[in-house]
């Protein structure tokens, strides 16, 4: 017989869950949404972060004070892995060169890990791909772990299936396309989109390999997908990983209020009314947003090609430019000789509500994960710039599968560490001949507008009650407490 509501939630209070983000804001800010997504359901949730890296969610998680969510602060060894003071995040470092030095500091973190859970007892732990040594933890303490892996199950599939079957080894050219075996349709992609070529400079190999290990002490996958996205992708990923798999995003969509979304991963760099008001000032579809998420950088050369290109569009333009690594010393006045027609935002913008506003019609994306489902969500069309990681993969699928964009980036992105050397790699005419195309009125761009507010539709049905998103959370809650209850019982437990 089925418990009644009463007892599900009674037996829900009693489930105490670990999430583990990765300190990077692509990672933290889906993690902090599923942490809201299981504690709305009555799970007790703590966090467990660093200090600079929970200051950062401080005010979502004041708004969110009614939800059994709790902290638990991690001391960050910045002086001993060699990072400077307060590098506690991976946006955070003077350049991508120390991301070798991060990593070190992740895995300096175990002990610490340890202890909380041995203390606190938890019932289960959702970790991020990033943090591998929670899968021991959990199998020291016989629970489960759950990896968060922050991308597309696409992007997993075909990362899969190169490293397996490795078919690239036969090709001559980098830019050459390859088919890919093993997926459940033909996909073709170069070696120069292949995530591993943008760190080999900077030394992250060892730790990489650390996932593969986790992977095997890993219960299942929390994944930021809807089903019917990537129906084929989330199917086979459950097959080639042999576990089971829950695709409960796009997790965004639990905080619609405007004040939640302004205030999503950061706080703003820009007066967020003015913001607003500038875009109210637009007609509906006449803006083009431009952010290339929280890590990449560009040469100043490159920004200032941007800058001319997005000026001679024509278009009305909304353009995040990121902090640090000397991005914006070049641009200097050009916000000031733009501000006609474009607004320049140094450092964070509220991406989430622009991206929600009516007068966003196109979005020029890097195509991290989040920022595709954001844009989808909000069903705003894109033009896609892969920069690295598997970013490459995610826009061969916004181009091909789901057609609701097209690109400008070149075939090569950023290797890490040597971002200044790559100079331009996109002309200004390129940049102002995409955004003209966007956002005219041809009858291709009328297709991807339409193909993509219906996905957007179903993206909000995923999430909405019955919806198959909303399904799967209630799922993994039920299958934890399973597992509890099994694990109390004395039971075992052979998928742990
Ligand atoms: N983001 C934001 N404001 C910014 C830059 C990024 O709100 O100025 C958010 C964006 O909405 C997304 C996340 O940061 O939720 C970036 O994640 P994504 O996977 O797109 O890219 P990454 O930063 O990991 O490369």
């Amino acid at each position: 017989m089925e418990p009644d509501t009463a007892t599900r939630h009674r037996c829900r209070r009693q489930l105490h869950v670990f999430l583990f983000p990765f300190m990077s804001p692509g990672h933290q800010i889906p993690m902090l949404d599923i942490a809201t997504l299981i504690a709305s359901r009555g799970v007790q949730t703590s966090i467990v972060t660093t200090p600079l890296n929970l200051s950062r969610l401080r005010s979502a998680l004041h708004r969110l004070a009614h939800l059994p969510i709790t902290v638990h602060p991690l001391h960050f060894p910045s002086a001993a892995a060699g990072l400077p003071e307060h590098c506690e995040s991976l946006d955070s470092l003077p350049s991508t060169l120390m991301s070798h030095s991060f990593s070190r500091a992740i895995m300096m973190l175990h002990p610490q890990g340890d202890d909380l859970v041995r203390q606190h007892q938890p019932d289960a732990i959702i970790s991020d791909q990033n943090i591998p040594w929670t899968a021991q933890i959990a199998r020291k303490y016989g629970i489960p772990r759950l990896v968060f892996h922050g991308t597309s199950c696409f992007s997993l599939c075909v990362s899969d299936s190169v490293s397996k079957y490795k078919p690239h080894e036969n090709v001559n050219s980098d830019y050459k396309p390859f088919l890919v075996p093993g997926l459940p349709e033909p996909v073709h992609v170069t070696k120069s989109w292949m995530p591993s070529r943008f760190f080999r400079h900077v030394g992250l190999q060892e730790f990489f390999a650390q996932f593969v290990e986790a992977e095997r002490n890993t219960y299942g996958t929390i994944a930021n997908t809807f089903y019917e996205i990537e129906p084929k992708y989330v199917e086979h990923y459950g097959k080639i990983s042999g576990k089971k798999i829950w695709p409960i995003g796009p997790v965004g969509s639990v905080e619609p209020d405007s004040l939640g979304m302004a205030e999503r991963g950061n706080r703003a760099s820009v007066n967020v009314d003015r913001c607003l008001s500038w875009l109210d000032s637009k007609e509906p579809n006449s803006v083009i947003y431009v952010c290339f998420g929280s890590l990449c950088t560009f040469a100043e050369s490159q920004l200032v090609e941007i800058g001319l290109g997005l000026e001679a569009s024509n278009c009305s333009f909304l353009w995040v430019i990121r902090e640090g690594y000397g991005n914006g010393i070049a641009i200097g006045d050009l916000g000031e000789r733009v501000k006609a027609r474009g607004l320049v935002i140094m450092g964070w913008a509220p991406q989430a509500l622009i991206l929600n506003h009516p007068a966003v019609g196109g979005f020029m994306t890097h195509c991290g994960w989040n920022s595709v489902l954001e844009a989808v969500r909000s069903g705003v069309p894109m033009i896609t710039w892969p920069l690295f990681a598997e970013q490459f993969y995610n826009a061969a699928f916004v181009l091909t599968r789901l057609r609701i964009g097209f690109g400008i980036g070149g075939d090569t992105g950023l290797e890490w560490g040597r971002e200044q050397e790559a100079g331009v790699r996109v002309k200004r005419s390129r940049v102002a001949a995409a955004a003209t195309r966007l956002m005219g009125g041809s009858e291709s761009v009328r297709e991807i507008r339409q193909r993509v507010r219906s996905l957007s539709e179903l993206a909000g049905a995923a999430v909405s009650e019955g919806g198959s998103s909303h399904v799967n959370v209630d799922r993994l809650i039920d299958d934890l407490l399973m597992i509890k209850e099994r694990l109390a019982a004395g039971q075992p437990v052979n998928e742990l």
